[in-house]
């Protein structure tokens, strides 16, 4: 196989050979009982990894459809999205593209989510739904959601939770049944370890219920269709087999790994990681409290040559993030979740200082 760098940065993730194995699977007919299988043992484990028992569907495209199923699937009245990076922005922009009443609740990048901002904006009873990005990628600002779940059950029960968990998801535990997340998604090119094109979102019975209640959702992204196919644990269109050998052995990893294990290496490697940053007199960039447990992104106070660092790091064989758009050159991402491990990070970081020594 050709060699290209090994990827720090955050998505595509870094996938090693035998993650990659996984995927070249016989094909099976999806239409066939042993389809039926592999499909419900994927299902069953991304239950656990969300702790709940909602429906959970797999969708052979990027995380930006369901972004689309998300929106269309629910909004009767206006939708508000808060917006603290890239990510967020892009979705509020697909709300506007779907002809959706969009709020948006701005804030600087860097910073998180607050429930008394929300609060604000859900109180002038414009909007039926909510849509948040929990970990931002372009940013790396992790919003808890625990303080915003208290906010939406206690004074906004009617309201559907949108949550984008793209980074997150299979990274940070998300209780969703806990947290009363009507719907969560993710793609599987972060912390899930895949290759990318391939999504999973979890569905709350009132969102299959809202879902149900709005027309001409169009057909492709339409929940009532996903669920009549998901009885049959079957997937409405020709699904992307080979990603979903990959999620089942992504699965037993993990299961193997242990749920807590895995939440606590990634909160270790990002404890880590800012430590390194900040042992260099470099700042996070995220705002105090919001930093991600997946990526960490440095402030470049001390003015590093991000592009030098970069040319010499290729050559070391690793994949530096320069920093997402406007960022580029001001901060740049650290990326710590899915296959990268402890000795990975460690090791990357090394060769990052031999790079700045040099
Ligand atoms: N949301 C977040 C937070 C992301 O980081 C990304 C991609 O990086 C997306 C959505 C879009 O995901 P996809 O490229 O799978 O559509």
């Amino acid at each position: 196989m050709e060699n290209f760098p090994k990827l720090f940065i955050p998505g595509p993730t870094h996938v090693p050979e035998h993650v990659m194995s996984s995927i070249s699977a016989p094909q099976i007919g999806h239409r066939t009982p042993e389809f039926s299988e592999l499909m419900s043992e994927i299902v069953k484990g991304i239950q656990k990894v969300l702790y709940t028992d909602n429906h959970v569907y797999l969708a052979s495209h990027a995380a930006t459809g369901l972004w689309e199923m998300g929106i269309t699937n629910s909004v009767k009245k206006g939708i508000l999205h808060t917006v603290n990076g890239s990510f967020s922005s892009k979705w509020a922009t697909v709300s506007r593209e779907c002809g959706k009443e969009t709020g948006v609740l701005e804030y600087n990048w860097g910073c998180g989510v607050k429930a008394e901002d929300v609060d604000k904006h859900l109180s002038s009873g414009k909007y039926d739904v909510f849509a948040m990005v929990h970990n931002e990628t372009s940013t790396g600002v992790m919003s808890p959601l625990e303080p915003i779940a208290e906010l939406l059950e206690s004074k906004y029960p009617d309201v559907i939770w949108l949550v984008d968990a793209v980074s997150s998801m299979a990274g940070h535990k998300i209780e969703v049944d806990k947290l009363g997340i009507d719907f969560i998604l993710s793609s599987t090119q972060k912390a899930w370890g895949l290759p990318a094109g391939f999504a999973v979102c979890a569905v709350a019975d009132r969102m299959i219920k809202r879902a149900a209640e709005i027309k001409n959702k169009g057909y492709f992204l339409d929940i009532g269709v996903y669920e009549k196919y998901y009885e049959k644990m079957q997937t409405p269109a020709t699904p992307s087999i080979p990603h979903m050998f990959g999620l089942k052995y992504a699965l037993t990893s993990l299961f193997e790994e242990g749920l807590e294990n895995r939440w606590d290496r990634h909160l270790k490697m990002a404890e880590f990681t800012r430590n390194w940053a900040l042992s260099f007199g470099q700042s996070l960039f995220p705002e105090d409290g919001f930093a991600s447990n997946t990526i960490t992104c440095i402030q470049n106070d001390k003015n590093w040559d991000i592009n030098s660092i970069n040319n010499a790091l290729l050559e070391q064989g690793y994949r530096m993030d320069r920093g997402y758009g406007k960022l580029r050159g001001k901060a740049f991402r650290i990326s710590h979740m899915g296959n990268v491990f402890m000795d990975d990070l460690k090791d990357y970081l090394q060769k990052f200082e031999e790079v700045l020594h040099d």
